[in-house]
């Protein structure tokens, strides 16, 4: 090969890396918007492209866990071409905070749209749509005036009638920090000790798991995110199971979120913030959360008429940030006393 055939093959190869980097992390021009979501391609898009619709700004996105997604902002730092972060639960949220790659935002549509125990105290983060982690039963084996409490599916009542899911998952490590919020830790302890003690199987890797463990019978109580449930019984009308709204004479029902935030070393700070606005308004809120059969976080938008059926009920007043905060204490806790 001689000196210019050689060139040339670099020259090329180059082209080449370039062409194949370039549709996957979009160069972004000055306008557009390029967003990391952990929340999946099918709740996004039409939602971008509503927005690419009204305003001409192009979004470019990549979807992908919420652990790798973090650990990819981090890695990147600077040189990150994101610009807006989308996760789900406030203790992922909490979490990229903490490692420093989202940034403080103050914007009066914001501070309006999504009530103050929603989003993150210093502004890194919002909550854009809610999930409600609430109880689920067998309607053929259980009355539901027996029901009460997340606390007190720990009472002999339930022995061996409960089904979770593991503790491995951020969804219960929000939930058990939730209660040592409300508790202290020695009270959570012991209630989620009775939550061991009262398992019908070892606990299942995910919420729809747990869901079919209870329609068929292994169990009869189990606490899942509302939309397993409603995605659940689109498919299978006919299982047994119907949705319990726990803790009403109390602190209420335990809410989540997902939600978003604006990358620190955004290139296009002004236009991400202007697209979070957007999804926290009236145009954007009720698809955001009806694609995943989850709750506006914006009050003044009604939910989906299919979530609106399971019922009102009371959420809990708690700051989601505090899930992220004591999370590591949940986690310790859970595995103290053997929570899998
Ligand atoms: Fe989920």
């Amino acid at each position: 090969m001689n000196n210019t055939t050689s060139k040339r093959l670099s020259l090329t190869l180059l082209l080449l890396a370039g062409l194949i980097i370039m549709p996957q992390l979009g160069f972004a021009g000055n306008n557009e918007i390029v967003v990391y979501s952990a929340r999946k391609e099918h709740l996004i898009k039409p939602l971008f492209d509503a927005y690419t619709e009204k305003t001409g700004v192009k979004i470019e996105y990549i979807t992908g866990k919420e652990g790798a997604l973090l650990e990819r902002l981090k890695a990147e730092g600077k040189n990150t071409p994101a610009d807006m972060l989308i996760t789900v639960d406030a203790g992922n949220l909490w979490q990229a905070a903490q490692e420093g790659v989202l940034q403080q935002i103050d914007s009066p549509i914001l501070a309006k749209a999504i009530p103050e125990n929603l989003r993150d105290p210093d502004n890194n983060w919002f909550g854009l749509s809610v999930r409600a982690r609430t109880i689920v039963y067998n309607t053929d084996k259980v009355n539901p005036a027996d029901l009460k409490s997340y606390e007190d599916l720990a009472s002999d009542r339930w022995k061996g009638k409960l089904i979770l899911r593991t503790s491995k998952k951020v969804y219960n490590q929000s939930l058990v920090a939730s209660m040592v919020a409300k508790h202290n830790e020695e009270e959570t302890s012991k209630i989620v000790s009775g939550w061991v003690n009262n398992l019908a199987a070892a606990p299942f890797s995910n919420d729809t798991k747990a869901l079919e463990a209870i329609a068929a019978g292994l169990g009869e109580v189990t606490v899942i995110n509302t939309y397993y449930f409603g995605r659940l019984m689109k498919e299978k009308p006919e299982h047994p199971l119907a949705i319990f709204w726990p803790n009403q004479d109390s602190d209420g029902v335990h809410m989540n979120v997902s939600g978003a935030g604006v990358v620190a070393h955004a290139d296009n700070k002004d236009g991400a913030q202007k697209l979070l606005e957007w999804l926290a308004g009236e145009e954007a809120q009720a698809t955001f959360a009806g694609l995943n059969m989850e709750f506006p976080a914006n009050p003044a938008i009604e939910p989906d008429p299919l979530v609106a059926a399971w019922g009102a009920f009371k959420g809990s007043p708690l700051n989601v940030a505090l899930y992220g905060k004591l999370q590591s204490r949940a986690i310790i806790l859970m595995d103290q006393v053997g929570y899998k």
